[in-house]
């Protein structure tokens, strides 16, 4: 699981969602420095308050915003990215996997023998 720490620009943005973002673990401390947040997530992006079920949703990173909705959520994805193969698969059928899905039965067996 992951949560946004927010970093302004300016007053202005502050705490707003298009304000820079960073995903960071949620057993990350709350107080980090930009510095660390970065550490933890690279690829900074920007993040929308979803109105059905407020979570916030990672606009940066389609892979990412596939799992940012809660499981209720009508907006929740049907479908996700695998990350071994890069096509969408069924989400039902899918295995998460370090943050990210593993979306075939063989690409699973893929990742399974590769760790071996
Ligand atoms: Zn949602
Ligand atoms: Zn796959």
């Amino acid at each position: 699981m992951t949560r946004p720490v927010f970093y302004e620009q300016d007053d202005d943005t502050a705490g707003q969602p298009t304000a820079t973002m960073y995903w960071v673990p949620l057993s990350a401390p709350n107080e980090l420095t930009e510095a660390q947040a970065k550490e933890l997530d690279p690829t900074p992006g920007t993040a929308t308050l979803c109105n059905e079920c407020e979570e916030w949703i990672n606009d940066a990173n389609s892979a990412m915003c596939n799992i940012d909705h809660a499981p209720w959520c009508s907006l929740y994805p049907k479908v996700v990215l695998c990350k071994v193969c890069g096509k969408l698969a069924d989400r039902a059928m899918a295995h998460r996997h370090d943050g990210g899905w593993v979306g075939h039965e063989s690409c699973w067996e893929e990742r399974l023998r590769a760790t071996e």
